[in-house]
């Protein structure tokens, strides 16, 4: 192999992004990935019993994912996801279907129009014991927020007035979906930083791809990576690094064989580092401050249509199950006939002792709740999906601990985990990726914007922290 420019370990969407964007750049680019799939959290591959093509678990997009959604644009697939523009969400809460829409009025007052959905759900009293902390919200900057980082999302929202039935009937299910965290053990940082997002944007939209994650994105990024003159390798995991002259030189493979370059951009998971870094190290120590939040996905084939719905939503509780459910036979053309129905059980430690039966009982028990013609229609096929880490658990302490991209001479970090101003999701491991490869780039006297800044909130609440200092969340 010639010595490439650079060498990026793991090919998840983060280190994809960081190869696509070097690649273009003109640096010959070698991607190692330990895994035979490339995509890591967020890949898809063929069910051996149905043939369909399935994800580690069901994924959506937001159309504030800029970087995503440039990435998506760069490799020709971005028409491939499907944008849920009409409304925003159902939520089926206790037997009624909420329609949640946006737009309408300027942010944050697009929420009224939301009014007469939970009126119904909520008393008026529970809704306005979140004014204090919206306006305190509204008004706060980014370094403000992250004050918060020391206590939990419960304490928080209590402190401010927030009633425990608003608690438990929204906050709670806010967390798990976006956090994966009970709003008890949740950073109020990161909670607050999505409060902020949310009242200030009125155009907020869902997108579901249509074909598998893989296809969406990772294999499109290896041809484009190799079109390029890069090379990736699956199946090859990397065990540790080469040093020399108090900076990383390359990277050693399980196998013994080392590869040199002059810059390594280490694009894996948290809970990935310890093998590969001193324990001493202190990106090591910091990794080990990042705790998996565990996931189980669950996918039923039905064989018969079950409901005309593509996405709907339960509010989390303790003794619920599954979250959020997608009905992939209405937003993905190639699955076949009758419906398939993808589903996320987040925070899944408290059922992970249930056998898959278990599981897959209780989840069409629930699909069953929405669509009551699930009952009479016959289980074609299940499998169920027992993802350790999800995403890393947003525990108070971990917002302001995030890594920065450069590690030390010749070493970079890429992943979801990173410092990008956004929760753990498929935007920030983008958006970390273009950061490591502006960082590479920047080394080599090429100085580029590739990454694309988080969504600026606003409405109101720019206008109220107009003259502050400090930035926006
Ligand atoms: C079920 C589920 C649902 C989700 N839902 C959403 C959602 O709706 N929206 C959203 O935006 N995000 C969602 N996420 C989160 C999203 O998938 C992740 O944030 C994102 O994929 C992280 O990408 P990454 O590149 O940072 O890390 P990873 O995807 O973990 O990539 C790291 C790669 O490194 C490889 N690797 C590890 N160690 C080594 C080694 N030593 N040598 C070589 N390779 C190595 C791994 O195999 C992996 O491929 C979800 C995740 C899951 C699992």
């Amino acid at each position: 192999m010639t010595k490439p420019d650079a060498v990026i370990v793991g090919a998840g969407i983060a280190g994809l992004s960081c190869a696509v964007r070097l690649a273009e750049a003109g640096l010959a680019v070698s991607v190692f990935e330990a895994s035979e799939v490339p995509g890591g959290r967020a890949r898809s591959w063929s069910d051996p019993v149905m043939g369909d093509s399935v994800d580690i678990g069901p994924h959506i997009l937001l159309n504030k994912y800029a970087n995503m959604c440039a990435l998506l644009e760069r490799l020709g697939t971005a028409d491939q996801v499907l944008w849920q523009t009409e409304e925003l969400l159902t939520v089926f809460d206790r037997g009624r279907s909420m329609h949640f829409k946006v737009g309408g009025l300027p942010a944050p007052l697009h929420f009224v129009r939301n009014l007469p959905r939970i009126l119904p759900s909520v008393p008026l009293h529970h809704l306005l014991s979140n004014t204090r902390l919206a306006w305190q919200t509204l008004r706060s900057t980014g370094p403000e927020l992250m004050k918060l980082d020391a206590i939990t999302g419960r304490e928080h929202l209590r402190r401010c007035g927030v009633s425990d039935f608003f608690i438990d009937w929204f906050w709670a299910a806010a967390a798990m979906a976006v956090l994966a965290v009970p709003v008890e053990r949740c950073s109020a940082a990161s909670l607050m930083r999505l409060l902020g997002q949310a009242l200030g944007h009125n155009d907020i939209a869902f997108g579901m791809p249509k074909v598998g994650l893989s296809d969406l994105y990772a294999w499109p990024a290896i041809e484009f990576i190799r079109r390029h003159g890069g090379d990736v390798r699956l199946g090859s995991g990397v065990t540790g690094f080469l040093r020399g002259q108090g900076r990383v030189t390359g990277i050693r493979l399980g196998d013994g064989t080392e590869v040199e370059a002059p810059a390594v951009v280490l694009a894996v998971p948290p809970t990935a580092i310890a093998p590969l870094l001193p324990a001493d190290h202190a990106l090591a120590r910091t990794a080990r401050l990042f705790q998996p939040s565990p996931y189980i996905s669950c996918y039923l084939w039905f064989d018969r249509p079950i409901t005309d719905a593509r996405f709907w939503a339960r509010p989390w509780c303790p003794e619920g199950y599954n979250t959020d459910f997608y009905n992939l036979s209405n937003i993905r053309p190639a699955t076949r006939g009758g419906a398939l129905i993808a589903s996320n059980i987040i925070w899944s430690g408290r059922v992970e002792a249930l056998s898959d039966e278990a599981i897959i009982e209780a989840t069409r028990r629930e699909i069953t709740d929405f669509a009551p013609q699930a009952q009479h229609a016959q289980l074609l096929s299940a499998s169920v999906h027992r993802i350790p880490m999800a995403i890393p658990a947003a525990f108070p302490g971990t917002e302001t601990a995030r890594p920065q991209t450069a590690v030390e001479q010749g070493l970079w970090l890429a992943g979801d985990w990173v410092d990008t101003a956004l929760p753990y999701c498929m935007e920030s491991a983008t958006r970390a990726g273009a950061l490591a490869a502006e960082g590479v780039l920047a080394e080599r006297g090429l100085y580029r914007r590739l990454a694309l800044p988080p969504p600026r909130p606003g409405g109101l609440g720019r206008w109220l922290r107009s003259g502050q200092e400090g930035e926006d969340f």
